[in-house]
């Protein structure tokens, strides 16, 4: 029996073909490739600016620096999360509070965030997790008038949409991650995207050290112009390598998703069929990309979240437990926080099932069937 993965990147002949023409050219550093990847990765996302950085965790920690975030403040996130959302938040100095999530969706809601909300509050990372959209516009309006602002990790949200529009393209500033593990991928790399070209700029300065020309536009000089350092920068950058690889990955993210939508309506379908399974599904504001589907095992189900797990890997079928709880990890143990049953739920309760682009019919089947195996006991 061959081993089904949970996931795997979407890769072929034209991303070698576009690695080979950057190496060919002789300019392998952030150059053109990053400037032509973020202006279509803008285009794709309606954002008005869009800045390459070498992951989304970097994305998140600029997004911090350019909306001010700084020691003292406190910035509302989901526990519900993976760990760089909240890591984010402490590497300027600031406090991440942990907001509960909506049990449907795994999202945090205006009502979560306004139960933690204090006058320290001084932004918000909302998470569209695992490709669901979070309902932004109640956020919005809750957090606008309040002088806090929205920052949206969209880390697994290319190709989803909430209101007809692409998400992310509604907070004043959002970042996304090109890992493997997410809808396309530059083998690492990240964007920020933004409406405020104040803060664009300051984040492709800070991104390269802060200088106040890039290293591209100097050695596009034969004496190149002395640069200077307008203030303590990274080294966030994106490779035009990795970058050739996005270009080729964009120009597929619509079939990379109208398959995935495939695989998730085959899934629902059968999993409508068995008493305990409750796969995510789409929220009526918007549609999901599917990076993640995940499944909550319910008490009717005849085996735990654990031991699911365990069968489905009896037979080479490779799931995941659920999206984790940052507040269970040893950095955030001591964080006073509210309580967070939702989250602690979803988190115990749900698994991940495989679903990639290439994955076939008979392979799904072969997990649907995996599923359904299992009797109620007595
Ligand atoms: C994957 C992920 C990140 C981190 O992305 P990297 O590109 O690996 O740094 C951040 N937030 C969320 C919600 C993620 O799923």
């Amino acid at each position: 029996m061959s081993r089904i993965n949970v996931m795997q990147p979407y890769l072929g002949m034209e991303e070698i073909a576009a690695v080979a023409e950057v190496i060919n050219s002789g300019w392998v550093a952030q150059g053109p490739k990053v400037a032509a990847f973020e202006e279509a990765f803008a285009a794709a996302q309606q954002a008005s600016c869009a800045v390459a950085t070498s992951s989304c965790t970097t994305a998140l920690h600029l997004a911090m620096i350019v909306s001010g975030v700084g020691p003292g403040d406190e910035v509302v996130v989901p526990s519900f999360s993976f760990i760089a959302t909240a890591n984010a938040v402490v590497y300027v100095g600031a406090r991440p509070v942990f907001a509960d999530v909506d049990i449907t969706t795994g999202n945090v809601t205006a009502a979560t965030i306004e139960e933690v909300l204090t006058e320290r509050t001084r932004a918000v990372i909302v998470v569209d997790q695992g490709g669901v959209p979070v309902d932004l516009d109640p956020i919005r309006t809750l957090c606008d008038p309040r002088g806090i602002t929205v920052v949206e990790d969209a880390a697994c949200g290319a190709g989803s949409t909430y209101h007809n529009r692409p998400v992310g393209s509604g907070a004043e500033i959002s970042a996304w991650s090109f890992h493997p593990r997410k809808i396309i991928t530059t083998g690492e790399g990240g964007m920020l995207t933004t409406s405020r070209h104040s803060w664009a700029d300051r984040a492709r300065r800070l991104r390269e050290h802060a200088m106040n020309v890039s290293a591209a536009d100097r050695h596009g000089n034969v004496l190149a112009p002395a640069e200077s350092y307008l203030e303590v920068g990274y080294n966030f950058r994106m490779t035009d390598l990795q970058a050739a690889v996005g270009l080729v990955q964009l120009g597929r993210l619509e079939e990379v998703v109208h398959r995935r939508r495939e695989l998730a309506d085959t899934y629902a379908k059968y999993l409508g069929e068995i008493d305990g399974l409750r796969p995510v599904a789409d929220p009526e504001w918007g549609t999901c990309n599917f990076q993640s589907f995940w499944v909550e095992v319910g008490p009717d189900y005849p085996l735990t979240r654990d031991e699911l797990l365990a069968h489905l890997a009896s037979q080479e079928i490779s799931g995941r437990r659920g999206i984790m709880a940052a507040h269970r990890q040893p950095p955030y143990l001591d964080q006073p926080r509210i309580p967070l049953p939702v989250t602690e739920h979803l988190t115990d309760n749900t698994l991940i099932l495989p679903l990639f682009h290439q994955l076939s019919e008979p392979e799904q089947t072969r997990v649907v069937d995996a599923l359904a195996e299992p009797r109620p006991r007595g």
